[in-house]
């Protein structure tokens, strides 16, 4: 059986190691590992490009701590 298959989005740069059990990993160039809906949230909702391999935010929903808040307190 195969192991992980990683892809690297051309347009996001981003690496998604597909077909982990649980779902698809992102990984992120900084911070720990998210699903394909958390990388939607901060990255390709903005792209919006040809080529993205990201462009629906697969099927998990995004959780409230994907998205980015630059209103959040500085620690
Ligand atoms: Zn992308």
């Amino acid at each position: 059986m195969a192991g992980p298959n990683p892809q690297t989005c051309p347009v996001c740069g981003v690496k998604i190691l597909v077909g982990v059990v649980g779902g698809d990993r992102v990984l992120f160039s900084a911070g720990p590992p998210g699903t394909r809906a958390r990388l939607y949230a901060r990255v390709c909702q903005y792209v919006q490009k040809a080529g993205c391999i990201n462009p629906s935010g697969g099927n998990q929903p995004p959780q409230a701590n994907d998205y980015y808040k630059p209103d959040a307190p500085k620690p």
